[in-house]
């Protein structure tokens, strides 16, 4: 009875250590990664980029996020924006299907919109997470979740990071460039977030006689770098702010083990510095003083946030629901 008490405690014991181990070992990658980024950043060499047009107008039709314009439409905490400009159509990434559903989110809204997907020009990936790839499978393989399209779509595809089971052709994006007729992208911006390092792109469309409308995926950038790049390498002001930010205050969206995944692992410092209130006032008074529209989605942005955003920004403000489009310049 002695004994099997002792090899009790001593299991205990070894399981503390592990614990302990595994936890001290996540805190020093966190803490070697985020010195990696801002090293990186700082020493950043970005050539300007000029657009030789712009377009006329952007149309945006949210196809997968949180929320929805009427209950036909499947939501979920993932992203998929359909952009059309007047030279060009672009699928912004691909959704989530985070209940791994035969027929997708994204395939089923865009079959209620009765949308062609074939006909883009570009698919445009903000980042290699799982709520914009369209799946944990799409995510550990490296390609998009996008099966229901034709097959052999060659729609090309520009990403950030590497995709190496992707059957598309793939432009990896390492600096800001144009991508098509007065569109580009900001680059990739490094992020090291407590589960691991994100390189996220944004895409930038010079909207003719306006500015610049900013389309974001996550908002991993955190929006003080993406603002920097936009203004170190482009010439035209900021008028818009168009997708998704990482604003989960006071919670957000996504839990894992009963914890709140989406503040306190994907978003902030650490897991002791999340994001908070002063971030979002941070970005709301940049927003307001440089009179910037807002166009925001509600994925990793909680409806306290937008609800906030709304009601200051007023006619500024314009919620991104599934099968509602948003018109820039229209
Ligand atoms: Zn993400
Ligand atoms: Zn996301």
């Amino acid at each position: 009875m002695y004994s099997a008490i002792r090899l009790f405690t001593r299991l205990i014991a070894l399981l503390v250590i592990a614990a302990v181990a595994v936890i001290a070992f996540l805190f020093v990658r966190h803490h070697t990664g985020a010195e990696q980024v801002e090293a990186q950043w700082s020493d950043r060499e970005m050539a300007p980029v000029e657009f030789d047009t712009a377009a006329r107008s952007v149309s945006i039709t949210p196809l997968v996020n949180w929320h929805a314009s009427d209950h036909r439409f499947a939501t979920e905490p993932g992203v998929s924006l359909l952009i059309e400009t007047d030279r060009s159509i672009i699928l912004f990434d691909a959704g989530f299907n985070q209940g791994d559903d035969a027929r997708s989110p994204l395939e089923r809204n865009v079959r209620i919109m009765s949308r062609k997907l074939e006909n883009a020009d570009l698919i445009f990936l903000s980042h290699r997470h799982r709520d914009h790839m369209g799946g944990v499978e799409a995510e550990r393989d490296g390609r998009l979740a996008l099966d229901f399209i034709a097959d052999g779509d060659k729609t090309p595809v520009v990403s950030p990071t590497a995709l190496p089971a992707e059957p598309r052709p793939v432009t990896e994006i390492f600096q800001p460039s144009r991508i098509a007729p007065g569109i580009a992208t900001t680059g990739p911006i490094g992020r090291q977030l407590f589960m691991g390092r994100i390189d996220e792109q944004a895409m930038v469309i010079n909207l003719e006689g306006r500015g610049l409308v900013v389309i974001v995926g996550c908002g991993h950038q955190t929006i003080e770098k993406l603002v920097r790049r936009i203004e170190e390498t482009f010439e035209e002001p900021i008028y818009a702010i168009v997708g998704d930010l990482h604003f989960p205050v006071p919670e957000g969206r996504l839990s894992f083990l009963g914890v709140d995944a989406q503040r306190y692992f994907a978003s902030g410092e650490s897991p002791f510095d999340p994001v908070g209130w002063r971030d979002v006032d941070a970005f709301a008074d940049w927003a307001e003083a440089n009179d910037v529209r807002l166009l925001l989605g509600g994925h990793d942005t909680s409806d306290d946030v937008l609800t906030m955003l709304a009601d200051r920004f007023g006619d500024s403000f314009k919620p991104l629901r599934v099968g509602e489009p948003q018109c820039l310049g229209c």
